[in-house]
């Protein structure tokens, strides 16, 4: 039986940092259960295959042929990781998101990320749908505001000029449309710990999340 630590949250909540932290401090496997509807998403907008073709996209997600080494991830054999980090690409993942074949579609991949010693798995709905149980789930949030501030920092620091007004937009659509869709909307899983980090720093979210899972 591997364990399995879900954390889910939505857009910028810092989950991505935290089950980064937490895979390294206990030696576990990471699912970064996102950038797989991003390589969906990026193969869609490079060969235009229309958002509203569920079935094209479900096949495009069934074969995608990905590989992570390290913090990189390779579509086929071209280093991906910035190109999948672009906001249309993540906008576009957004919007595949909803369709539920695309969700089957990389059901069986995600599954298949757990092997000994145990799994951190980030995302959406790892802790309700995916990994229903998991000993110890974890629904992380922040306020608009603190995530479109973490968001921007990021995107300056990578000398890439952004909008603050725009960012909040981009944010709240992007809430609204996974909060809001018919299947697996984002919201806490069932027993799942609420870590709101607002005020809370990637170190002391994970120390948290460290505690709960040692408590
Ligand atoms: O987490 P990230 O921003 O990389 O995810 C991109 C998009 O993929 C999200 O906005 C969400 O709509 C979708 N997603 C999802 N279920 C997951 C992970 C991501 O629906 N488990």
């Amino acid at each position: 039986n591997i364990p399995v630590i879900t954390i889910d949250g939505p857009t910028a909540s810092g989950k991505g940092t935290v089950a980064h932290k937490v895979a390294d401090k206990l030696g576990f496997h990471l699912l970064d259960s996102g950038a797989l509807y991003r390589l969906t998403a990026l193969q869609a907008l490079r060969r235009e295959t229309p958002l509203n073709d569920e079935h094209a996209l479900a096949k495009l997600a069934e074969h995608l042929h990905i590989h992570f080494a390290g913090d990189a991830i390779y579509l086929s054999q071209e280093n991906v990781s910035d190109a999948i980090r672009a906001e249309e690409v993540g906008n576009t993942a957004s919007k595949i998101a909803a369709l539920p074949a695309v969700r089957q579609a990389l059901y069986g991949l995600q599954l298949s990320f757990r092997k000994t010693p145990g799994l951190v798995a980030d995302g959406r709905d790892m802790g309700s749908v995916i990994f229903p149980h998991a000993p110890l789930k974890v629904f992380l949030t922040a306020s608009v505001e603190a995530r479109a501030d973490r968001r921007y920092k990021q995107l300056i620091g990578k000398g890439i000029s952004a909008s603050m007004q725009d960012l909040l937009m981009d944010l709240k659509a992007r809430d609204d449309r996974d909060m809001n869709r018919a299947i697996a909307p984002l919201a806490p899983a069932e027993g799942a710990h609420i870590l709101d980090t607002s005020a809370m720093d990637a170190d002391e979210a994970t120390e948290q999340v460290l505690k709960w899972w040692a408590a």
